[in-house]
C-alpha cells in the first residue's frame, strides 16, 4: 500500500466529508473505520440543517458556511456518483408554547444516503476506506507523525485526523492529550402518513417532525446524558409519540416504519474540537459536534482542509482548539 498524505480515523459524516474535501484538493486519503461506513451517530441523525435559533452563537459562522456549501456538495456528489443525498429545502416551523415562527426555506439531507454518496465519491477519486479496522493508538516520534496502530497493523501517514466521534477522546488519550467529551444518547422513529403529506419541518419543545424526500416522517429525539447504549426503550418511543401527535394530530393514523438510537458526541462547553492538537505537527482533531454534525460537516471539512494545507481557514478556529480548557483555567 503506498503511503497516503492523510490518515483519517472514523467514517461518520465528519471523516467522510473531510476525506472527500482533501481528495478534491489533491491529497491522498486513507480512512480507517472500526465498524462499517456511516454506522455511528451519523446513521441516527434526522438530517436537519438547523436554524441559528438552536445553535450557540459561536457556531453561527460555521453553520452559515455549511448551509452555503451544502447545495454545491450534494450536486457534485450526484454528478460524480449518480447518488442523491435526499437534499430538500422546506419551511421550518419553530413552535414554543402557543408561539410559532416560520423560517423559509431550511435545508435537510438524508444522512444515510449522503454517507453512501460520499463513500462512492471517495472511492472513485482513489481514496482508500478500510472497514472493520480499529485504531488503538496514535504513533509519533519526537520529530513527526508516524501514523496509527490498528487491529490490522501499522498504517503510516504524515498527517492524521482524529474524526472518531465518541472514540476520539480515548484515541487522543494515547498521546497524553485530554479533551472533555461525553455521550448524549438519542432515540428516534420514522412513520408514514396514511394519507396526505407534511410539507414542513415542525420543531416543538420536546419533539421534532422531519418529513423526508421519500415520504417518511422522522420523529425525534430523546436526550439521555451519559448513556452510551444504542438500545431503544418503549418509554422513549411512547414519550416521542405522545408529543408528536400533540404537535401534529394526523400522525395518530400513521404507519410505523422503524425505530433506532444513536449517541451524540458532546463536549463540556458545547463546542466542537477543530484544528491542530497540542501544537503537534501533523495531528488534527474534528469531533464533538453533538446535535449539529450533519449541519456543520461541510464547513468542518473546508476549514480543516485549509488548516492541513497551511492556509488560513475561512472561519477562525481559535474558539475550537483542543487546549481551550487549559487556557481558560
Ligand atoms: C438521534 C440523533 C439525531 C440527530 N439529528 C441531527 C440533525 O438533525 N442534524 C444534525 O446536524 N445533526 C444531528 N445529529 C448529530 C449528528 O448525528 C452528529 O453530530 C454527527 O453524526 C457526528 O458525526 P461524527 O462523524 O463526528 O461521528 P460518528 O458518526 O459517530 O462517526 C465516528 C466514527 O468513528 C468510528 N470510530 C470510533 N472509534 C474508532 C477507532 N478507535 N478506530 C476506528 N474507527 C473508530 C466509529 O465507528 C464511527 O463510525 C443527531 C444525532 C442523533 C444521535
Amino acid at each position: 500500500m503506498t503511503q497516503p498524505d492523510v490518515l483519517i480515523i472514523g467514517t461518520g459524516i465528519i471523516g467522510l466529508t473531510l476525506g472527500y474535501e482533501l481528495l478534491k484538493r489533491g491529497q491522498g486519503v486513507h480512512l480507517l473505520e472500526q465498524s462499517t461506513v456511516g454506522q455511528g451517530a451519523t446513521r441516527a441523525a434526522a438530517g436537519m440543517l438547523a436554524t441559528d435559533e438552536e445553535l450557540p452563537e459561536a457556531l453561527h459562522e460555521l453553520a452559515a458556511l455549511s448551509r452555503m456549501l451544502y447545495p454545491g456538495l450534494v450536486q457534485q456528489l450526484f454528478d460524480e456518483t449518480g447518488l442523491g443525498s435526499g437534499y430538500l429545502e422546506q419551511p421550518f416551523c419553530l413552535q414554543h408554547a402557543n408561539q410559532q415562527m416560520t423560517f423559509n426555506p431550511v435545508g435537510q439531507v438524508d444522512p444515510r444516503l449522503l454517507t453512501q454518496a460520499l463513500r462512492s465519491a471517495i472511492e472513485r477519486r482513489g481514496g482508500v476506506i478500510e472497514e472493520e479496522t480499529t485504531v488503538s493508538r496514535i504513533e509519533r516520534d519526537e520529530r513527526a507523525m508516524i501514523g496509527v496502530m490498528t487491529s490490522r497493523g501499522l498504517r503510516t501517514g504524515r498527517q492524521v485526523i482524529v474524526a472518531a466521534g465518541r472514540g476520539s477522546e480515548t484515541l487522543l488519550g494515547t498521546i497524553g492529550t485530554t479533551i472533555d467529551t461525553f455521550p448524549v444518547k438519542g432515540e428516534c422513529l420514522s412513520v408514514r402518513l396514511a394519507t396526505g403529506r407534511l410539507d414542513r419541518t415542525l420543531f416543538g419543545d420536546t419533539v421534532y417532525l422531519v418529513p423526508k424526500a421519500d415520504g417518511r416522517i422522522i420523529i425525534g429525539a430523546t436526550e439521555h446524558v451519559g448513556d452510551e447504549s444504542t438500545t431503544v426503550s418503549l418509554e422513549g418511543i411512547r414519550s416521542l409519540l405522545a408529543a408528536a401527535i400533540n404537535l401534529y394530530p394526523p400522525l395518530a393514523e400513521a404507519v410505523f416504519v422503524e425505530a433506532w438510537a444513536g449517541v451524540r458526541p458532546q463536549t463540556g462547553d458545547g463546542l466542537p474540537y477543530l484544528g491542530t492538537v497540542d501544537g503537534i505537527d501533523g495531528l488534527f482533531v474534528a469531533t464533538g459536534h453533538h446535535r449539529h454534525g450533519i449541519l456543520l460537516a461541510p464547513a468542518t471539512a473546508n476549514v480543516l482542509a485549509d488548516c492541513l494545507m497551511g492556509q488560513t481557514p475561512r472561519v477562525t478556529l481559535d474558539g475550537f482548539n483542543s487546549r481551550r480548557q487549559e487556557e481558560s483555567r
